[in-house]
């Protein structure tokens, strides 16, 4: 993913930006950016939604943070262990989160959009399910 738009101001801001780095440092959860904007006011500091919105955006495109599309429409985000090119199977009762490499989806990708012709091919993959915990209490 990425949507390469330089006149973005990136050294504005700064503090702010700090604050929800130190938010999502904290956090082993995804979070939305609603959750980000209350875990920074939680600290008794004051930043628009808009501008969490903003620093995430930029963070995702940076690839410095994950974006994860739940079933339901909602978004959100984590600093994930690892920085590379990776995919999520996730609970859906309780959002637990395992993160994956998967070489024979990534091959299959750029076949599929070369057989259309396509270049510069991206993709998102997330897999939804119920975690071991989640299964068993359902049972
Ligand atoms: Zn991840
Ligand atoms: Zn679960
Ligand atoms: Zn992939």
């Amino acid at each position: 993913m990425s949507s390469a738009s330089s006149s973005r101001p990136r050294t504005r801001n700064t503090w702010q930006k700090r604050a929800i780095e130190e938010i999502l440092d904290a956090s082993p959860d995804f979070l939305s950016a609603q959750q980000v904007h209350q875990a920074v006011a939680d600290t008794g500091r004051s930043v628009s939604l808009a501008t969490v919105y903003r620093v995430l955006q930029t963070q995702v495109e940076d690839g410095v943070v994950d974006i994860l599309a739940l079933e339901d429409g909602q978004t959100l985000f984590r600093k994930c262990a690892s920085t590379g090119h990776h995919h999520h199977v996730v609970c859906r009762n309780c959002r637990a989160t395992e993160e994956i490499e998967a070489p024979k989806v990534e091959r299959w990708a750029e076949h599929v959009g070369a057989d259309f012709g396509y270049t510069d091919i991206d993709h998102t993959l997330e897999i939804y399910g119920l975690c071991p915990r989640c299964a068993h209490k359902a049972s």
